[in-house]
């Protein structure tokens, strides 16, 4: 109530690059000489860090450690030089390598931007004669706005008061690589990202799991939330009766793997309690949407044992995770990815399970149908050319 304006930018930060501290908190602010400028970033920069050198070289003064605050000095500097703001965008974006959804908004305007490969989600909604963008379709159901249609991969939308406008010239001009980890983890199940629903492929993911890997038991469980769909998918393929093992604690939000604290952190993950009713004297089938660590399912399977499961299997509804993500799945280093240095074998002993079974790469399209998507963290094939660095290094960057 307290905002009297027509134009807004909001943004929840999952942190990859930089700190999670207050200034790397978005949007970033900037008043330069066109009047101000806000943006809000999803994704991550692979030349960040040189473009960083180059600008302070330049003598850039730089408020954050975020590969953000880079972009919104591209477009500033663009600005000057460009007629309109959505044509600072697009210069900018001509420099700029990696993931990122934009929303940017200028004194009169909503803009809205998304990386050629299309890694990360954008998507415009409507409500009324007013335009949104999100990350997810959740966010438009929530304020009851109607979904119009994803930004393409490359795409500039421009939103005044005189409506919407599109500029495509960067797109198609690269093979899309949307991130298949949204679908696998990320985002929220209700959300339909590139015409995709997320619980649709979840419980595909599901079901390709029990053909490949089937186990005798009693009852199968999801690990809340992203374990759910896959779980019941399961259920439906193998017959085996779809269950309730662990209830959340309502009061505690998601948590994520800190950057400044990797580890140990997931276990906070773990704020589930098991229903000893439904696990006592049973043999489970446990399914979760990915290992990173092997911290979270591990302090699972004690719980259940502990509830008196005589026996645990674990389904894992996508492959093994070897390669770190330079594109804004927050995964530090090989070095902390359990399956890049352990066989199935050894992993399954580590985390005390009777059987793993994991997702097998070739299944993966399945779970999208057609949609080309960037699976790097899963085969090492890169969509562009990463950084020889170590990820951490550029993530600290
Ligand atoms: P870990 O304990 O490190 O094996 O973490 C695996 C758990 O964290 C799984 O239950 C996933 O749902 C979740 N997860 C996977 N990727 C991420 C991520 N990038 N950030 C936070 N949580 C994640």
């Amino acid at each position: 109530e307290n905002l009297h304006a027509n134009i807004g930018v909001g943004h929840v930060r999952y942190s990859t690059a930089g700190a999670s501290t207050r200034e790397n908190a978005q949007p970033l602010v900037l008043n330069y000489i066109k009047g101000t400028l806000a943006l809000a970033h999803n994704g991550n920069l692979i030349n960040a860090p040189e473009l960083r050198e180059e600008l302070a070289y330049s003598g850039a003064i730089f408020q954050t450690t975020i590969d953000s605050e880079v972009i919104a000095y591209h477009i500033a500097r663009e600005r000057v030089r460009s007629k309109t703001a959505e044509e600072a965008v697009a210069r900018a974006m001509q420099k700029i390598k990696g993931a990122y959804s934009l929303v940017i908004m200028s004194p009169r305007k909503l803009m809205g931007a998304r990386d050629p490969q299309g890694f990360r989600p954008l998507c415009i909604g409507k409500r009324g004669n007013a335009y949104v963008l999100a990350s997810e379709t959740c966010a438009l159901d929530t304020i009851g706005a109607e979904f119009v249609r994803d930004v393409l991969p490359g795409e500039i939308v421009t939103i005044t008061q005189e409506g919407i406008k599109s500029d495509t010239r960067l797109c198609q001009k690269q093979q899309t690589a949307h991130c298949v980890f949204e679908y696998i983890y990320f985002a929220r199940p209700d959300s339909v990202i590139d015409g995709v629903s997320v619980y649709h492929s979840r419980l595909m993911a599901g079901r390709y799991l029990a053909m490949d890997s089937p186990v005798d038991a009693d009852i199968v469980v999801g690990v809340p939330e992203s374990g759910n769909a896959a779980a019941l998918g399961y259920s439906l393929q193998s017959g085996i009766p779809y269950g309730t093992a662990f209830v959340k604690n309502g009061y505690v939000g998601r948590t994520f793997i800190k950057p400044t604290q990797k580890e140990g952190e997931s276990s906070v993950k773990i704020k589930l309690s098991v229903l000893e009713s439904v696990v006592k004297g049973k043999r489970i089938v446990l399914v979760d949407d990915s290992i990173v660590r092997g911290t979270t399912i591990s302090n699972l399977i004690t719980m259940l044992r502990k509830a008196g499961a005589t026996e645990v299997h674990v389904r894992i509804s996508s492959p093994p995770f070897l390669y770190p993500c330079y594109f804004g799945t927050d995964v530090p280093s090989n070095k902390q990815l359990i399956a890049s240095s352990h066989s199935t074998e050894e992993i399954r002993q580590q985390i005390g399970a009777d059987s793993l079974g994991y997702m097998p790469i070739e299944e993966l399209p399945n779970m999208v149908g057609d949609l080309p998507i960037c699976r790097a963290c899963f085969d090492s094939h890169y969509p562009m050319e990463v950084p020889k660095q170590d990820i951490s290094a550029l993530l600290e960057s």
